[in-house]
């Protein structure tokens, strides 16, 4: 397929990108100069320090950290000083409480203030902030609540019904607090817990607090992984992670003081909490956080409305804007955007050209997961892309293309996509689950479960997950190469595609896709479609089965669950559907 590379020139750029030359930067970093934009105090450091509090005692003080827009419209504004000091007295409630270094404080929130100063405050005490996305049903909570054994939970008057249906189950939860105006939720009670009201709570606590400085490898925060492949794996960040993720935000978010940076993704997965709460703000930008639904006239006003010059996003949601239409999207002003950036799946060239044409922006495709914690390979303001590649590794990573027992493979050849360990932000351990942990090490390498290669210029590209990878006819084949070509078709929006068993060839591959709208499905559109794989791709790659369907099995995250499509068509069990999206 012809992927027309992007060319970069640094003449283009009115200020110089962070990162100006990948080249000359990679040779010469260390993570002992990122240490130095890092405040340590005797070795000792802390993540929240870092992201809220510096800039809450520096030049920054009275700029706006948080521009937030509730669902119903209501805007309102926070100061990093104003951040800083609700995050303050949210640690006091805490040591107010009795927890200490280690325990587990939840959120189960939509994207309210509270769980931004709520999550910093976590921090500061040195207790460790766990996030729960507020779609989660019942089970969802108590698993993750279960298994992480929470003391503290902190959750909203809309989700609270969820969190009473199995707070009995959970004995280690001791106190719930609930947001809202105290009035409204002084009737809420559980059997068995403390209920209280967070505002009311929270008013009475001081705004100073000495933040507890910590060990670089003492637990920060825990989360659970988006559940694509399995059951979600509790991972376990520490503070020292804040250096890459600081680091990384600079060099691939591109990010600068004059900034108003907006992440669509949710605090409930590892991105919102990484680049929307802590190595965004220690770049000291201001953050737009929405609580809205997903609406591409709503997304288009957000931009324009805060001029948003760097914004965040996941190629589900770019999906989504391009089948909207490009009518709707001249319709707004939206010449603040200077950097796009995509992050959650494969992003395949065809919304990378699409940017390039409706805001003349390409959007910058970078890889990692729940458990690096950060960023780890990506493409760059300044450097060249090739659409459909994930782009090369940051400053300090060292990644690899390794066989199943870590030897290094040569470029072109598909294997395990490796990290060489001892990255600032890679998870520290498997939430009770050490032999976990330990699975992913093999021969002196981080295996990341991605399957993927990397060409003679250094530039990675994605396969598929490891269990996603189609072999028919003797041949692998990636998922994501027939998913990229198939949404090259003028009909067709979203595309999955998994490998079917079949007894002459091992497996055949099958596509689920959805038509834009107003295509008739039909047999002839069925054989077509497979022509143009089958022209576009390679002979062997295309789909002998093509089934039309009107939504794509997703996470809460927007990431397709080929496992479900799989299962589905194999009548086999489902598996963990906590954080399937729901249809
Ligand atoms: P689980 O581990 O529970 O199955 P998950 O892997 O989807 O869930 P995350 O940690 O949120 O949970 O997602 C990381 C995965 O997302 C990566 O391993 C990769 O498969 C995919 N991914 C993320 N970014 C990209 C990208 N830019 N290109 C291709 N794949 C990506
Ligand atoms: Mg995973």
């Amino acid at each position: 397929m012809d992927t027309g590379l992007i060319k970069k020139k640094l003449s283009d750029f009115k200020i110089p990108p962070n990162l100006d030359d990948y080249e000359k930067v990679r040779q010469s970093f260390s993570y002992q100069d990122a240490k130095k934009e890092i405040d340590f105090v005797g070795g000792k450091l802390n993540a929240a320090e870092n992201a809220i509090e510096r800039n809450a005692k520096n030049f920054r003080k009275n700029k706006i950290a948080l521009y937030w827009k509730g669902a119903d419209g209501n805007e309102q504004k926070f100061t990093f000083l104003e951040l800083n000091d609700a995050a303050n007295q949210f640690a006091n409630l805490l040591h107010e409480f009795n927890v200490d270094q280690g325990d587990r404080v939840f959120f189960f929130l939509s994207r309210v203030p509270e769980l931004y100063f709520g999550f910093l405050g976590t921090l500061k005490r040195g207790a460790i902030a766990g996030t729960m996305f507020a779609a989660f049903g019942p089970q969802a909570i108590e698993d993750r609540l279960g298994n992480s054994q929470a003391r503290i939970l902190v959750t909203e008057p809309e989700l609270f019904d969820r969190v009473e249906k199995v707070a009995h189950k959970l004995t280690n939860l001791e106190t719930v607090f609930v947001t809202g105006e105290p009035q409204k939720v002084k009737h809420l009670k559980i059997h068995g817990k403390k209920v209280f009201s967070f505002t009311e709570t929270l008013s009475k606590m001081s705004k100073n607090y000495k933040t507890r400085m910590m060990n670089p490898e003492d637990p920060a925060f825990m989360l659970y992984t988006s559940g694509t492949t399995g059951k979600p794996k509790g991972v376990v960040h520490v503070h020292k992670a804040i250096i890459h993720e600081h680091i990384s935000a600079k060099f691939v978010l591109d990010l600068r003081d004059d900034d108003v940076y907006w992440c669509t993704a949710d605090p409930g997965w590892v991105t919102g909490i990484a680049y929307e709460i802590l190595g965004s703000w220690s770049n000291g930008s201001s953050t737009v956080v929405t609580n809205g639904r997903f609406d591409p006239g709503e997304w288009y006003s957000i931009l324009q409305d805060y001029k948003v010059t760097v914004w965040y996003t996941a190629p589900t949601a770019i999906r989504m804007l391009m089948a909207a239409g490009n009518d709707l999207v001249k319709k707004y002003d939206l010449s603040s955007l200077r950097h796009l950036a995509s992050v959650g799946e494969p992003l395949n060239p065809e919304p990378i050209r699409w940017g390039l044409k409706v805001f003349g922006l390409p959007f910058h495709d970078n890889w990692w997961q729940t458990e690096t914690g950060g960023i780890l390979i990506a493409n760059y303001p300044a450097m060249d892309i090739k659409p459909g590649s994930m782009g090369r590794p940051l400053p300090g990573i060292e990644a690899a293309i390794v066989d199943d027992k870590g030897k290094k493979l040569s470029p072109n050849q598909e294997g395990n996509l490796a990290i060489k360990p001892g990255w600032p932000s890679m998870m520290h351990t498997i939430w009770r689950r050490p032999e976990k942990y330990k699975s992913y090490f093999t021969g002196g390498w981080y295996i990341s479960g991605d399957r993927a290669y990397r060409d003679k210029d250094g530039y990675f590209w994605f396969i598929g997950r490891a269990d996603d990878v189609i072999k028919t006819s003797g041949e692998r084949v990636g998922p994501f190469e027939v998913e990229s070509a198939l949404i090259e078709h003028p009909s067709i929006i979203e595309a999955g595609v998994i490998g079917k068993p079949d007894p002459l060839r091992g497996e055949i591959i099958k596509a689920f896709v959805k038509l834009k709208e107003g295509v008739k499905p039909s047999e002839n559109l069925k054989e077509e479609i497979a022509q143009f794989v089958k022209k576009h791709l390679a002979a062997h790659a295309f789909p002998r089965e093509i089934e039309f369907i009107d939504k794509l099995p997703k996470t809460r995250s927007g990431k397709i669950m080929r496992r479900l499509l799989k299962a589905k068509e194999l009548g086999l069990p489902v598996g963990d559907t906590s954080t399937l999206e729901e249809f």
